[in-house]
């Protein structure tokens, strides 16, 4: 059997392939990556997975040996062509050419699960880093009906996506995630694991769809805003960010807030848990 770097080449030359940066494309050839996605994916036989991007179909012939059901979306089209032909003989696998972003993909997984032989959707990808973050608040914020995802992305953003709130890479995105998500660091994987090499060091990661959010909230989507708006100004304090991005109407006004609920006037948002958000949402909004 071929390994995974022959077989890439070999695909790569029969098709006269040259990775379109412009796309995100750097192709996976480390068989140990490979088998620590699969597995930590715990695929199983009634299981519908949505791979995002499969490029040349490394991860997509492992995915289709283990998975009921496999939904592909790719833009690239020479891709297409590709997939199409190296997996003629499978029966349990649809190409979508689009942008992933565009997908109506809570559409797709109703419709699938309609005919009652797919019990969990899992998305599992090596994802293109030039979108990674619109991809992950796409699938969450959405509120697919979807088990996991596990991805690989660059280590810089796999750190931040799965810290917990009040931990060193927390950044806004922190707490999105970790709202929906109880998540976990698969593996890091070294730059020469893919052709051509990318820039930046990546990761895989494994979130797990929560069955309820950690904290209640009524408008997540003013929530969030408040959250983003507390790390728009790097390095400033989190009354002087939410005073000058106008969710506090005036520092009078934040500094009864952080006072009547205990916290500290010079706290930076990012040492805030995310039921410290909450406790300030409230006091704003409710
Ligand atoms: N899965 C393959 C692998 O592991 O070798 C390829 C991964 S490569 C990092 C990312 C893939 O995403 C490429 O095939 C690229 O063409 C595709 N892609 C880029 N932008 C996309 C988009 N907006 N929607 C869907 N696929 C996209």
């Amino acid at each position: 059997m071929k390994s995974i770097l022959d077989e890439t080449k070999f695909i790569m030359k029969k098709y006269s392939i040259k990775a379109n940066k412009s796309l995100g494309q750097n192709f996976l050839i480390n068989e140990e990556v490979v088998n620590a996605i699969i597995d930590s994916a715990n695929i199983e036989k009634e299981d519908l997975i949505i791979e995002i991007g499969p490029g040349l179909g490394t991860l997509t012939q492992y995915l289709l040996e283990k998975a009921g059901k496999v939904i592909c979306i790719e833009l690239d089209s020479k891709m297409i062509n590709i997939l199409k032909e190296r997996f003629l003989l499978y029966d349990n696998l649809e190409i979508i050419n689009q942008d992933v972003l565009k997908v109506d993909l809570k559409r797709i997984i109703s419709e699938q699960k309609i005919n009652g032989k797919i019990k969990n959707v899992k998305v599992v990808a090596n994802l293109p880093y030039y979108i990674t973050t619109p991809i992950i608040m796409k699938l969450l914020e959405d509120k697919l009906d979807i088990e996991s995802i596990t991805v690989m992305i660059q280590k810089e953003v796999a750190d931040r996506l799965i810290e917990i709130p009040g931990g060193k890479q927390t950044g806004a995105i922190t707490y999105t995630v970790y709202y929906y998500c109880d998540s976990e660091k698969i593996m890091e994987v070294p730059n020469n694991s893919f052709i051509p090499e990318p820039e930046v060091t990546s990761e895989v990661i494994k979130l797990k769809v929560r069955n309820k959010p950690v904290v209640i909230i009524k408008e997540e989507k003013n929530f969030f805003n408040m959250i983003k708006c507390a790390f728009m100004q790097r390095r400033k304090t989190l009354l002087n960010s939410l005073t000058n991005t106008h969710i506090f109407s005036s520092k009078d006004q934040g500094l009864k807030i952080l006072n009547a609920i205990d916290i500290d006037e010079n706290i930076r948002p990012e040492k805030l848990t995310i039921e410290d958000f909450v406790e300030i949402y409230k006091k704003i909004y409710e």
